[in-house]
């Protein structure tokens, strides 16, 4: 079979359990060949399949995430490497960077911090939109530690990011100028699809009866780290503006919304 054909098969096949099958089965043979998609579709669509294709195909049947299969997702301007232990970066998290750098501009802030970093998605991308700034991930699993780690090394900004294993801001000492957190806010019970639910780690998902467990811990720890001058960047699921605002407005900053590019709410923008 030429890689044009087994891509026509496998996006057929793939249909069944994902929204993108043609894209899924583009991205797998690219990873089969350790090349670019534009590679793949420029230059090897007569050739033979590799032999690798097929199990790849497979694991996606099984409702895997293609960043695990393959290892990377694109997040922002970097490239991280991903896996079982953390979250996979969603271009919804990237809200939170647009929210930073429409108050900081080129300028920057200082001191980032990022609370439950998993990946060092919002971290890293942090970084590496402003030169200038220093930053610490904290997480409380140490396995997404090594992962952002490495990621930071990876990347090249290892000089300037410092980690630490521990449950949320607790043992911190501000002040920061940006903070950001994507903590998790679904509720439990909820129903997320199988890629997610089976997959992706819990503890980076549910946050109690109503979604709202973590922000409840999240508000006075924020308040205390945040600069007079800084702002937070805190994700939210599309229906808690509300009631997660309230929490950090009971501690004295200000809450405003931003939403993301499917026009629903995704970031509390908070201020002292
Ligand atoms: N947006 C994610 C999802 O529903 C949830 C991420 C989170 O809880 N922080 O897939």
């Amino acid at each position: 079979m030429t890689v044009s054909e087994a891509l026509a098969a496998a996006a057929a096949r793939l249909a069944a359990v994902s929204d993108t099958p043609r894209l899924d089965a583009e991205l797998l043979m690219a990873h089969a060949f350790d090349a670019s998609r534009d590679d793949v579709l420029l230059a090897r669509l007569a050739e033979p399949a590799p032999a690798a294709f097929e199990p790849l195909v497979r694991r996606r049947l099984a409702q895997e995430p293609i960043a695990y299969i393959t290892g990377r997702r694109a997040f922002w301007t970097i490239d991280l490497a991903v896996g079982p232990g953390v979250l996979i970066p969603r271009p919804d998290s990237e809200t939170l960077i647009e929210a930073a750098v429409a108050h900081f501009g080129r300028a920057g802030p200082g001191r980032v911090l990022d609370l439950g970093t998993g990946s060092g998605a919002l971290l890293l991308a942090a970084l590496d939109q402003w030169p200038g700034a220093l930053g610490h991930g904290r997480d409380a699993s140490a396995e997404a530690l090594a992962v952002a780690a490495g990621n930071a090394d990876r990347l090249g900004l290892a000089a300037r990011a410092s980690f630490s294993l521990g449950d949320w801001g607790e043992g911190l000492t501000g002040p920061f100028d940006l903070v950001l957190c994507n903590p998790p806010y679904v509720e439990e019970g909820a129903h997320l699809p199988p890629g997610v639910r089976d997959w992706e780690p819990a503890a980076a998902l549910y946050a109690g009866a109503d979604g709202l467990d973590d922000y409840r811990r999240l508000a006075p720890e924020i308040a205390r780290l945040l600069s007079p001058q800084g702002l937070a960047c805190v994700e939210i699921g599309a229906t808690q503006a509300t009631a997660a605002g309230a929490l950090f407005e009971a501690q004295g900053l200000g809450a405003s919304v931003r939403k993301d590019l499917a026009g629903r709410d995704r970031c509390l923008v908070l201020r002292r």
